[in-house]
């Protein structure tokens, strides 16, 4: 497993940081967002440190399916599939990518709004 020592998202991995996890398997972590940004929000992230979109691989698709798949499970088993949700990345510095270890928001159970005004 690759891993970058000096990684926030990869310590909550390894566990030396405490998260609120909501889903847990070899290859991916879930977990509540410390500064939630909507009622639901709820980060997803592979347990390989990828730093961002831009370094996903070919052999890193399977993840990235995998990351979605939970997220929609997720979704239901928070209970806003129904009213809906986002599932964001944010990549690189306009995105505003505050911490640099791929991951997904995924945010509901309020109206979020236009992306655009
Ligand atoms: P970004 O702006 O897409 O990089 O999002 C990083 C997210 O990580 C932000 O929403 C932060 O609130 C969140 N975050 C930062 N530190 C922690 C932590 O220790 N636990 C959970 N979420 C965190």
């Amino acid at each position: 497993m690759i891993v970058k020592e000096d990684c926030l998202f990869c310590k909550i991995v390894a566990g030396t940081i405490s998260s609120k996890k909501v889903y847990e398997d070899d290859q991916m972590l879930a977990f509540h967002d410390i500064t939630p940004a909507a009622p639901v929000h709820v980060l997803l992230i592979p347990k390989k440190h990828i730093d961002s979109m831009n370094e996903v691989t070919q052999e890193d698709l399977p993840v990235i399916a995998h990351i979605h798949g939970v997220a929609i499970q997720l979704a239901k088993e928070l209970g806003i599939n129904e009213s809906g949700y986002r599932l964001i990345n944010n990549c690189g510095p306009d995105s505003g990518q505050a911490v640099q270890h791929l991951h997904y928001h995924l945010l509901g159970g309020a109206n979020l709004g236009a992306l655009t005004g």
